[in-house]
């Protein structure tokens, strides 16, 4: 079995208490390592690392910072075919899905790598003769990024990168599902030589070490990626220091279908968006409103879809669409949701049960119709490969109903009409809409969820700028001679 340890101020330790947590395999049900769990001695001493780091590391020119970034980025190229099966083992998702998620994260690197030379402030015109203002954008310190189990990797790098390449340093505190693959990031870390402290791990549950990164008052923004209940209980342990957050949380992403949609696109859309990783992705559709006229017709095609979607064992059969659901308690909590859908009126069109193998946590591919705007499975986060169908009259009603959560993270439509399209993006409360095209976000754009789907967001130059605090100088000086 394998032993994963802490990585702080540019060491491989264990837990002071020498404890550990177990990590299973969701499709085997086998445990396959152990990590440290981590105590609140472990956090401190990995903030005070990232701390004694930082000023060094912010004095270095950009350029310099980002050189170290892409020997990380190609050291996670070298690696990647073990990275990716290490994700796949911890986590249940395809080898092929697992491929994508790593070489993406390695894009990723190199593209906030690109900031370098773009990080700019402004010089503002003064009230006042014979003044300069300035606006400095600074590091913001000691940054603590606090991750989902659903793209592990891929999300350690999103918060990784961007504070890196502003001048912070960072403590990762991985989901204790999946968090083998972050230690494997930070062997790669390791191995290009970051200087020692600038990118720490701590692993353990979220409760104890969690909480003591989002309590240090050495931390000076927590950036966390998870659900709405955990994020509410991080805003609250931040107030306590007045510690920024930067949140992104749980969605519920409606697809809208209207009459003159391009069926074939928009069913095979909505099936790569609920099955890619057993429909574990927070920015995926959860709700689908089609337009009566077309209703029928979409269903249809949808099933005919949805059933050829196979499952298995990631590393067991490579050409499979779906692996396992993360753990028990998931698979659990899905089947319950499907459950109580029918007992309040949902129609099984396809699937509606767990999936037919002997180990592992598996649910099929799953249709509902007959949903209805008030139901649970309309209004809750699934986060597993259910499509509930809701039929709508027109444009109108499907805005109303898509609008009508108190998730907004993302959202997406189907038409050829571009009035329809234009006034969807106008009235659409969200933080993204994908028109005509299934929902993932780029890493030059900003994501980034309105209401209880989060606050503030990642990617791009917003995305940047949220790991930098501002600095006004006033600078006055002599004028010329009267
Ligand atoms: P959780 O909120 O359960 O956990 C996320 C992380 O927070 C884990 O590392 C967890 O530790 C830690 N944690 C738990 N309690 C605390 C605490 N009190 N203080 C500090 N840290 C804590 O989310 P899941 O891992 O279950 O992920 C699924 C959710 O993430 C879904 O709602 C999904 O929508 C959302 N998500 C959002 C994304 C976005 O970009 N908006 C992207 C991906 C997922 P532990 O390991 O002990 O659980």
């Amino acid at each position: 079995m394998k032993t994963y340890q802490n990585y702080i101020g540019g060491r491989f330790t264990d837990a002071s208490t020498r404890n550990v947590v177990d990590v299973f395999n969701p499709a085997s049900e086998e445990q396959i390592s152990t990590v440290a769990d981590s105590s609140v001695e472990d956090v401190r001493e990995a903030v005070e690392a990232a701390a004694s780091a930082q000023l060094k590391w912010e004095r270095l020119p950009a350029i310099q910072r980002a050189g170290h970034m892409r020997r990380i980025a190609s050291g996670v190229r070298e690696k990647a075919e073990h990275i990716a099966r290490v994700i796949s083992e911890e986590q249940g998702k395809p080898l092929g899905l697992a491929r994508v998620e790593v070489g993406f994260a390695a894009e990723y690197i190199d593209y906030m790598a690109e900031w370098a030379r773009r990080i700019e402030g402004e010089i503002v015109t003064s009230d006042r003769p014979n003044e300069n203002i300035f606006v400095f954008r600074k590091p913001i310190g000691v940054v603590a990024g606090i991750s989902a189990w659903n793209f592990p990797f891929f999300l350690a790098v999103r918060k990784m990168a961007p504070a890196l390449v502003t001048g912070n340093t960072i403590i990762v505190k991985p989901s204790d599902q999946t968090p083998n693959n972050t230690v494997e990031l930070a062997k790669v870390v390791a191995e290009a030589g970051l200087p020692a402290g600038v990118f720490n791990v701590v692993t353990g549950s979220g409760s104890s070490c969690g909480k003591a990164l989002t309590t240090h008052p050495k931390v000076g923004l927590i950036t966390f990626t998870g659900s709405v209940a955990t994020g509410a209980r991080i805003m609250a342990a931040a107030a306590n220091n007045v510690t920024k957050v930067n949140l992104e949380l749980g969605g519920k992403a409606p697809a809208i279908v209207l009459e003159d949609a391009d069926l074939d696109l928009a069913v095979q859309a909505i099936k790569a968006s609920r099955v890619t990783n057993t429909g574990q992705i927070c920015n995926c559709a959860e709700r689908v409103y089609v337009d009566r006229k077309i209703v029928d017709a979409f269903t249809a095609k949808l099933c005919a879809t949805m059933k050829t979607t196979t499952y298995g064992d990631p590393l067991e059969d490579s050409s499979i669409d779906m692996g396992p659901l993360m753990n028990r308690h998931e698979l659990e909590r899905v089947a319950g949701m499907v459950d109580r859908a029918v007992s309040d009126g949902a129609k099984v069109l396809l699937g509606g049960k767990r999936g037919n193998r002997t180990k592992g946590f598996y649910y099929e591919a799953t249709v509902l119709g007959n949903c209805r705007q008030e139901m649970d499975i309309v209004r809750t986060e699934i986060f597993g490969p259910v499509v509930p169908i809701v039929v709508v009259d027109g444009l109108d009603q499907a805005i109303e109903y898509a609008n009508d959560s108190e998730l907004g993270l993302t959202s997406s439509i189907y038409t050829g009409n571009l009035n329809a399209a234009m006034r969807a993006c106008n009235e659409l409360r969200f933080g993204e809409t994908y028109v005509n095209r299934e929902n993932f976000e780029a890493l030059q754009g900003f994501h980034a969820g309105w209401r209880k789907s989060g606050i503030g967001g990642a990617d791009g130059r917003h995305g940047l700028y949220e790991f930098m605090n501002t600095h006004v100088v006033y600078m006055q000086h002599k004028g010329a001679a009267a």
